[in-house]
């Protein structure tokens, strides 16, 4: 069917006809034929590892056949309906995707991508607190649309027109590249720690100001982002707020883990005045981070509005945001309306996944596969100066890269490129993230399995004595 476009046809078109605000991966960007499950193959019959999963969106697997069959099947029977006449699709779409969530989450509104859900909730907590201001973190992505532009914040999405009223930012508890260390402190089954000059002679970053916290399992950091998090709500939002929004790892910026209890504290700071509390689990939802099948849930606390999207779908175009009767009940004083959202067809997908997710064991096969991973790339951390640090939980995985360990500099852009290009052209798609684009995010389809991890690993391992022999060259 393509055989009249060939590459350079394709690039030619790209200039002239496709937004330029849509940026490739890779010097020569992959020319895709097919996939299945944790696997992409290009138009030259080129195998790759997919690792990123089209942004964390390919939950269950490219082309999952439980998914793809349901999918094919609704195709031919009944594609719309804009829910003004019944379908049954939405209504076992809306019980099985709530029995999933713990009280009082128990009222589903169906969008159609994760900016609308976020738009959403940001509406949602404005019109059922009647304040107007929403905190989120530095280095979030939200979404890209007007509304949720205010509370992303990463310099590279961001645009100069008029935006983000009544959106804060506050300090991002980033416990590894953060003035006040505590890595040992997130929820992850490794540790970065270092040697220091302190009594207790092991730190995990923490500044030689502070007691040693490695040792005896104190996480003054913590205390230290809620100092911060009180001073954005003293200094830069009115009394009341409508809410905070944050997901349980931040993804775009390359799964930065906060300290253990800083959700749960600053929840309850956030409900002191007024605010609604968000869990955006576009990235983290779906049992993607192993121990638990929402990410809030590994912090110990339940959000008031969760927002869905990616990897409900495996794909498709879906997002979803779930909310309590009372928080619902705000929008229903007049009509909003969808026109996509909650379709026959995205229903269908919706609910095969989350019995592919049962049926392929694959929240264990995260907490599984994931931890093995974690483990192994903490190897290379540990052989290599560059890799800095390796964090995540489940398949939710970032690998800081660094010029050297005591530093922390990011390592510079040009030379973390050349590692990810050397990892495709063996065979392994990485994604990047991070202020700097100085961290691999790896979060792959979650059907990956251990013999998957030793090639990817042995791949990273390969490119990254390929650049130390590059250095040493220099
Ligand atoms: N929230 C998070 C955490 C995301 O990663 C993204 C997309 N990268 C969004 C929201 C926005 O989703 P969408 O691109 O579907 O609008």
């Amino acid at each position: 069917k393509y055989k009249s476009y060939p590459y350079e046809r394709m690039q030619k078109i790209r200039e002239q006809n496709i937004s330029p605000s849509l940026r490739m991966y890779y010097q020569k960007p992959l020319l895709l034929h097919q996939g299945h499950m944790q696997w992409l193959v290009d138009y030259e019959g080129q195998r790759y590892l997919d690792l990123f999963a089209g942004i964390v969106t390919v939950s269950v697997g490219h082309c999952h056949p439980k998914v793809t069959v349901a999918a094919q099947k609704q195709l031919a029977r009944l594609w719309h309906t804009a829910n003004i006449y019944m379908h049954p699709s939405i209504h076992e779409y809306a019980e099985k995707l709530t029995s999933l969530l713990p009280d009082p989450l128990k009222v589903v509104y169906l969008t159609n991508s994760g900016s609308e859900a976020n738009d959403l909730a940001m509406f949602m907590s404005r019109l059922y607190t009647r304040n107007f201001d929403i905190i989120s973190f530095r280095g979030a992505y939200h979404g890209g649309s007007p509304y949720t532009l205010g509370l992303t914040s990463v310099g590279l999405y961001k645009h100069s027109v008029a935006n983000g009223f009544g959106c804060s930012t506050t300090m991002l508890p980033d416990v590894f590249r953060g003035p006040w260390g505590g890595s040992h402190c997130r929820d992850s089954p490794v540790q970065t720690v270092r040697k220091c000059s302190c009594s207790e002679g092991v730190t995990s970053y923490c500044l030689a100001a502070l007691p040693c916290c490695f040792q005896s399992g104190v996480c003054h950091a913590n205390d230290q982002y809620i100092e911060q998090f009180k001073d954005t709500l003293n200094t830069s939002v009115p009394k009341t707020i409508a809410g905070f929004i944050a997901e349980p790892i931040q993804g775009v910026n390359g799964a930065v883990q906060y300290p253990r209890s800083f959700l749960k504290e600053a929840y309850q700071l956030v409900r002191e005045r007024g605010g609604v509390c968000i869990s955006d689990e576009v990235q983290t939802g779906f049992g993607r981070t192993g121990s638990h099948f929402w990410g809030f849930e590994t912090h110990g606390v339940v959000p008031d509005i969760v927002t869905l999207a990616k990897g409900i779908g495996n794909g498709f175009p879906m997002a979803a945001v779930v909310t309590t009767k009372d928080i619902a009940s705000s929008l229903a004083q007049n009509l909003h309306f969808n026109t996509f959202g909650g379709s026959p067809l995205a229903c269908v997908v919706g609910a095969a996944v989350l019995d592919a997710i049962e049926e392929d064991g694959l929240q264990k096969n995260c907490e599984d596969v994931g931890t093995y991973m974690l483990l192994e790339l903490a190897k290379l951390r540990d052989e290599f100066e560059v890799v800095g640090d390796v964090r995540g939980k489940g398949l939710m995985i970032g690998v800081e890269m660094v010029t050297d360990k005591d530093s922390r500099h990011p390592l510079p852009a040009e030379e973390i490129s050349q590692i990810w290009e050397d990892c495709k052209d063996m065979g392994v798609l990485i994604g990047r993230g991070g202020l700097y684009s100085q961290t691999f995010r790896i979060k792959p389809p979650m059907c990956i399995n251990k013999k998957d991890v030793d090639f990817a690993v042995e791949v990273l391992r390969t490119a990254l004595q390929r650049h130390m022999e590059r250095a040493a060259a220099k």
